[in-house]
């Protein structure tokens, strides 16, 4: 087994080993890897070893993979593109066009800018609201307060498919803290929800990385994005 392949047999085994202690089937929880900074090949190489769904925080950057990866002689089977990076104005187009997930919405402009441009020939944008869940200065997200007026609006954009919730909270120190800042996000989760104004319930709790996965996911995640734990340092 090449290392790639190994290290996701490990995170399958860990995203086994937490869902049997929360009580949850391993299905409820998805493995998204997390390739920025890495070339195509090393997306190739997971994708041999049957992972799907790959994360990329740049544009630019992921745009060249997404093509690279279309191109490729062994034209891989469906491979799911998630941006979970900042997504400026300029760059809603190239987003639209490319990527199957946009998990880092925190604005209706730049939500309205992707509906608009979304080629019909695709089927809707998945989107997550990225919400800052434990409040940290310069981070990017919504204010857990503005979740669930901006998850009506999102809802009502024709082009768009509102799915969840992402954040990206702060490092705990131990197990217990991050379990109490992942179930925040799992309530607000629930109460949006249960608000009665949207559509169709969300079903993705995007939550959870390398270093606090098992926190997530005995918090609620249905999707861990884990970069580090695939390819390795970067
Ligand atoms: C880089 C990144 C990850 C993966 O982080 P690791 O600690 O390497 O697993 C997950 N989510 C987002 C939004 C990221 O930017």
């Amino acid at each position: 087994m090449t290392s790639i392949a190994a290290n996701l047999q490990h995170l399958h085994d860990r995203i086994a080993t937490a869902c049997l202690a929360a009580g949850r089937d391993a299905a409820s929880v998805r493995l998204l890897a997390v390739s920025k900074t890495f070339g195509a090949d090393y997306v190739v190489e997971a994708v041999a070893a049957g992972q799907r769904a790959f994360g990329e925080n740049y544009i630019a950057e992921g745009v060249e993979k997404i093509q690279a990866i279309k191109a490729s002689a062994a034209a891989p089977p469906m491979v799911e593109w998630h941006c979970i990076g900042p997504v400026q104005s300029n760059k809603t187009r190239l987003v639209a066009e490319h990527f199957d997930w946009v998990q880092s919405i925190d604005r209706l402009k730049i939500a309205q800018r992707l509906s608009e441009q979304r080629p019909a020939h695709l089927p809707p944008l998945q989107i997550c609201l990225q919400v800052n869940i434990d409040g940290g200065a310069n981070k990017s997200g919504l204010a857990s307060h503005e979740a669930l007026a901006l998850a009506v609006q999102v809802a009502q954009l024709p082009r768009l498919c509102l799915r969840g919730l992402m954040a990206i909270p702060e490092p705990a120190a131990d197990f217990d803290g991050a379990c109490a800042v992942h179930a925040q996000a799992k309530r607000l989760f629930e109460e949006i929800n249960a608000s009665g104004l949207l559509p169709a319930q969300m079903d993705t709790l995007s939550i959870g990385m390398t270093a606090d996965l098992e926190a997530a996911i005995h918090a609620g995640s249905t999707m861990v994005r884990v970069g580090t734990g695939v390819f390795g340092g970067r």
